[in-house]
């Protein structure tokens, strides 16, 4: 992949993307790592061609299998509130894996992500564009979410990217002491972003804004 590629050019230059990061201040997101890697992360380079020109609009758009492209605001919200007050995420988890853009932006932020998605063919498609940004501490499982990952466990943070009806309950005990889940809860007509926290056996729920996710669905797909 050339400079050209990545940098992006036209609408997807670095005046648009400077663009974006005014508006994601305006809209209250304040941690600057977080500005800084929405900056530096080429979204074009996860959209099909006809869309790229769209990339730094604060907009989720359509990815296939009728997924879509978290919105930057969004991406920038949820991995504010994993943070925390931290510089640094540990072992992360994402459900929804989609086309890879939140995953990439974890990963600068994370010793290790690992990421579950139930479509394999967006699972593919992301796991090359990851490899193309030389994201090497994901690693990428075509799986149901629900479960989680036990074998790579307990995680310090966890993020989902489709929205259940309820915190999956087989998430909870992966959570690691002091961790951190931020996932959308709700249905088709409306959803809140919910931050789970634990502490020893204690969980905590804070319900956040409301978001509009697709919804988390069981099983896979081939
Ligand atoms: N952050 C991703 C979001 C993609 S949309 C991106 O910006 O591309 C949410 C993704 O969650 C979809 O790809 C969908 O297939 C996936 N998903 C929904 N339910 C899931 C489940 N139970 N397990 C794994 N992935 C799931």
């Amino acid at each position: 992949m050339n400079k050209i590629a990545i940098e992006g050019i036209g609408m997807t230059s670095r005046r648009t993307r400077e663009r974006l990061i005014e508006r994601l201040m305006e809209q209250g997101i304040s941690n600057y790592q977080v500005l800084e890697l929405i900056r530096s992360t080429p979204r074009h380079m996860f959209l099909d061609e006809a869309l790229s020109h769209r990339a730094y609009e604060d907009v989720a758009l359509p990815i296939g299998y009728n997924q879509t492209i978290s919105q930057p605001y969004i991406v920038a919200r949820m991995t504010e509130i994993l943070m925390g007050g931290a510089k640094k995420l540990g072992n992360v988890l994402e459900i929804g894996t989609g086309c890879g853009y939140q995953t990439a932006i974890l990963s600068r932020l994370s010793d290790q992500v690992l990421s579950v998605e139930r479509i394999r063919p967006l699972q593919e498609k992301a796991r090359k564009r990851l490899s193309t940004l030389k994201c090497y501490n994901v690693q990428l499982r075509h799986a149901d979410g629900g479960f989680g990952w036990p074998a790579k466990g307990p995680f310090d943070a966890i993020l989902s990217a489709a929205a259940p009806r309820e915190v999956p309950s087989e998430l909870l005990p992966q959570l690691a002491d002091g961790g951190r889940l931020v996932t959308p809860i709700g249905d088709e007509r409306k959803q809140h972003l919910v931050l789970v926290t634990r502490e020893g056996d204690e969980y905590t729920e804070q319900v956040l804004e409301q978001v509009n996710f697709v919804p988390f669905l069981s099983g896979t797909v081939r």
